[in-house]
């Protein structure tokens, strides 16, 4: 049995423990993390210990077996995706009045966290819904959330988020794409780069340019775009280091023709929208992180109890064991850091600071444990054949994508003039 076949096997039947209430049709909405305040706890109650352990037995059962050869062959896994879908494991913040099962974001971190274990690829293709979902959630009107929230729990939709373009990434403020008022309608064009779920949505998120002569915070203006409206193209598949099944695309808009009612928010409000996002999806791109650390330290500690140098297992070389020791730190600080990002939001504080310091952290661990797992691999780790090389790969993305850790450590550090004024 292959190293991977075993740890699945290993994996599974751990996943199983705990499965008979794992269903989201048992698990009545309470939203403990919420309503109830009652002093510090690290504890799940009974709906999220629900919904951790189903996104954990569909993990174990469905992402695990099919990752690698997602991962080959860089297919986008639609069969995982329309079986996530139907367990109710997508979507998961879209208000119950628009037919979601409107989770705290706590709930859906946990989701998120036990995916990522299974497949970060996977868990991006799935989670880059959330990410379009989000500024419909922070600024469209009723009848809009209605109308592209309301599909995506009719049927297994996929959505996706345009902001960043080939010559703006970090610095949002410098998108050119423009959207013209015409009459009563708008005109988009431009071209954005690297967006996940870019060929297979049903719908855009398009931030785009409409007063250049504003203040870079109020010259843009967000837009909910149907993918089937003519003067959209769509580019090649990018071929990407890691999590290698998600979908990344350029999106060119000619001439695209969109309807006044289909701006979020008011017009010149698009930057504030698109930022206000994050507030949602960085602790969920935390959360993913968190899964492939935890993924990496699994990894690395099961093999080392069983592979022996010198006489003994690896693990009892201090050498390795203060290895694993770092790696178990960080995926405990990173997962309390993400919780309480999401709880700070599901209490209804502004929650950008620790949004930041959870994805920055979170994106590090997942880094730094999947390198520490090839290293405890040794030469097996540097070999396609082992689990741990295509964490390593899968890994990297998460100091990347919505904001760097770079731009992580530029929001904390404007917190930290204001908390602590001379
Ligand atoms: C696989 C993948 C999926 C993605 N999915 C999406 C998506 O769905 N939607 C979307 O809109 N975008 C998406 N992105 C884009 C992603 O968010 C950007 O790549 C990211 O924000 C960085 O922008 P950039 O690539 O232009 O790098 P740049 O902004 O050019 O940055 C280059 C380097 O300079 C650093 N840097 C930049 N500015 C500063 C500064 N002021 N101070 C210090 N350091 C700085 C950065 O941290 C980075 O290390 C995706 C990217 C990838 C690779």
């Amino acid at each position: 049995m292959s190293f991977l076949a075993r740890r699945v096997a290993a994996g599974s039947s751990r996943a199983v423990l705990n499965s008979s209430k794992a269903s989201l049709a048992n698990a009545t909405r309470s939203f403990a993390s919420a309503a109830e305040h009652n002093g510090v706890s690290f504890g799940l109650n009974e709906d999220q210990e629900a919904y951790r352990d189903l996104a954990r037995k569909f993990a174990r059962e469905e992402i695990i077996p099919v990752a690698k050869h997602y991962d080959q062959t860089m297919e986008y896994p639609v069969p995982v995706l329309k079986k996530g879908w139907e367990l109710g494991l997508m979507n998961t913040h879209i208000p119950e009045e628009y037919g979601g099962p409107g989770l705290g974001l706590v709930e859906c971190a946990l989701i998120s966290e036990e995916l990522a274990y299974g497949c970060s690829g996977i868990q991006t293709a799935m989670e880059a819904n959330g990410l379009a979902e989000a500024p419909l959630i922070v600024a469209a009107s009723h009848e809009t959330k209605q109308k592209y929230l309301g599909r995506m729990t009719e049927e297994p939709l996929m959505a996706a988020y345009c902001v960043t373009e080939p010559g703006a990434g970090s610095d949002v403020a410098g998108i050119a794409t423009k959207a013209e008022k015409q009459g009563d309608k708008w005109v988009i064009n431009g071209t954005k780069m690297w967006i996940t779920n870019g060929g297979k949505a049903n719908w855009y998120f398009v931030l785009a340019k409409t007063d250049p002569n504003a203040k870079a915070a109020k010259s843009m203006t967000g837009f909910v775009v149907d993918a089937d409206t003519p003067g959209i193209h769509i580019g090649k598949k990018e071929i990407n280091m890691g999590q290698r099944c998600s979908d990344t695309r350029q999106i060119t808009f000619e001439n695209v023709v969109v309807p006044e009612e289909n701006v979020l928010g008011k017009p010149g409000d698009g930057f504030k929208t698109a930022m206000g996002a994050f507030d949602i999806t960085r602790p969920l791109v935390a959360a993913g992180a968190v899964g492939l650390a935890q993924r990496a330290l699994y990894e690395a500690a099961t093999y080392a109890q069983e592979r022996k140098t010198m006489g003994k297992p690896i693990i009892e070389h201090q050498a390795i064991s203060f290895l694993l020791a770092e790696m178990q730190m960080a995926v405990e600080a990173s997962r309390n850091m993400v919780w309480k990002s999401c709880w700070a939001k599901d209490q209804g504080q502004r929650n950008s600071f620790w949004a930041s310091m959870a994805k920055c952290m979170a994106s590090q661990a997942a880094t730094a444990n999947a390198n520490g797992a090839v290293q405890v691999y040794g030469g097996m780790g540097f070999n396609t054949e082992s689990p741990v090389e295509k964490l390593l790969r899968d890994s990297r993305i998460f100091e990347i994508y919505e904001g760097t850790t770079q731009i992580q450590k530029l929001i904390i550090g404007r917190h930290i003039q204001e908390l602590y004024k001379v």
